[in-house]
């Protein structure tokens, strides 16, 4: 979350958050009134503050870094990089460097086509000027088209992240889109971008360590251990935080911004009754216990889609003996394998990518009453073993 107090702020960070393209990052607004500022003085001050150091946090304070911003980066865990530094560190980004340098024409208004179709299936109409979705929702995908390139080219230039084109398994072809199939997609193979080898070894830990080297090659100061609980208003304008560190609160302002890129809420049992059906496990990280919905909630902001998620499957078996799973199942090996419902029968293309596959999972049956397929079953044979 942002609040600016000039235009170029905000436009400052909302390119970082875009840098976590298909990360988790929040954005709200701030109502007019809500906490004061405090009389005690601040115990530090930077221009802007950044909470997490996953790739949303960090690319958002690199980014303010390198246009000479005084920044601070405060992250609750003992150690750096979030979920991120788990995850594959592949980034899905229109028309950037590698496709411009190919050849390949990722056009605007295919682009937009795609992503609106994929994301909206339920209202996309190709002949209305938002093909169909509300202006916010088509604005934000137009952003993302329009600024996530130079995002990437930006930390690029300046020598925090390094990109390749993604190649799965060690192929020698551009990875596939998840929806290369559908004909609004253009562009069906060469998007996806991973962390070119650096710090940190491959994936998500390159990402996460390539951007956390360059702000301590940078000296921006980045508190570990110290956790954010609220926002500072001052007549409408988030100033600073409060955060816990070794038993004690102290406070920290932001002369210009306070961005959040606190990660999901997988590890919080509450919202997680409270937004989303049948998860039985997660393997982000265990700072993700979403914080920032109660920081932002205190201090009036609206927050929608909160029961959105980017799902994958996971083994029943493991998650009922620990929901902070190491791994779940993304790619299911095997062409003789079949996922079975309660009733036997075969429910979901098992090739599908992992997060279209977890949909079926909660078809309800009208007549029964029940979700048949909330549990699947593996069927597969000793080869496939
Ligand atoms: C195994 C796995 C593989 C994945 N692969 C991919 C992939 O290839 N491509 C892709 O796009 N996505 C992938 N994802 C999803 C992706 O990892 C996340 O969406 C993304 O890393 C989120 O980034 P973030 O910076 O928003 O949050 P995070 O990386 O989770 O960082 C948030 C940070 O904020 C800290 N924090 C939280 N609350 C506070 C607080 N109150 N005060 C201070 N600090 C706080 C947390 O401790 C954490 O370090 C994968 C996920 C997993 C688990």
């Amino acid at each position: 979350m942002a609040t600016n107090h000039d235009r170029s702020d905000s436009r400052l960070s909302r390119r970082s958050l875009l840098a976590g393209a298909g990360l988790a990052a929040a954005a709200a607004t701030i109502p007019a009134e809500a906490h004061a500022a405090p009389a005690r003085a601040w115990d530090q001050m930077a221009d802007i503050v950044c909470v997490g150091s996953g790739a949303a946090a960090c690319s958002a304070a690199v980014t303010a870094a390198a246009a000479g911003a005084k920044v601070i980066v405060i992250e609750k865990m003992p150690f750096l990089g979030g979920t991120t530094g788990k995850s594959g560190g592949v980034v899905w980004i229109c028309n950037h460097f590698g496709l411009r340098a190919q050849g390949i024409r990722d056009e605007k208004a295919d682009a937009m086509a795609y992503m609106c179709r994929f994301s909206f299936p339920q209202v996309y109409d190709p002949t209305s000027p938002t093909l169909g979705l509300t202006e916010a929702d088509y604005r934000l995908i137009e952003a993302f088209y329009d600024h996530g390139h130079e995002a990437i080219d930006h930390l690029q230039a300046v020598d925090a992240a390094r990109f390749k084109q993604f190649r799965l398994w060690g192929v020698d072809e551009p990875a596939p889109d998840y929806a290369d199939h559908l004909p609004e997609n253009k562009v069906p193979t060469g998007r996806a971008l991973e962390p070119a080898t650096g710090a940190g070894g491959q994936g998500g830990g390159s990402l996460a360590m390539q951007l956390t080297d360059w702000l301590e090659r940078h000296k921006v100061p980045i508190l570990t251990e110290t956790r954010v609980t609220r926002l500072v208003m001052d007549g409408g304008r988030a100033v600073g935080v409060e955060a816990e560190a070794n038993g004690k609160t102290i406070r920290i302002g932001a002369r210009k911004a306070v961005i959040f890129g606190t990660g999901g809420y997988a590890h919080n049992l509450d919202l997680v009754g409270l937004h989303q059906t049948a998860l039985y496990g997660s393997c982000a990280m265990p700072g993700s216990t979403g914080d920032f919905i109660s920081i932002a909630g205190a201090a009036g902001a609206a927050m929608g889609t909160l029961d959105g998620a980017w799902r994958t499957q996971v083994l029943f078996e493991e998650a009922l003996e620990n929901r902070e799973l190491g791994v779940c199942a993304f790619f299911l090996p095997g062409d003789s394998m079949l996922l079975l419902n309660k009733y036997g029968r075969r429910v979901v293309n098992e090739k599908r990518c992992y997060n279209d596959r977890t949909r079926v999972h909660f078809a309800y049956d009208p007549v029964r009453d029940e979700y048949p397929n909330q549990l699947l079953f593996m069927l597969f044979d000793q080869r496939s073993l």
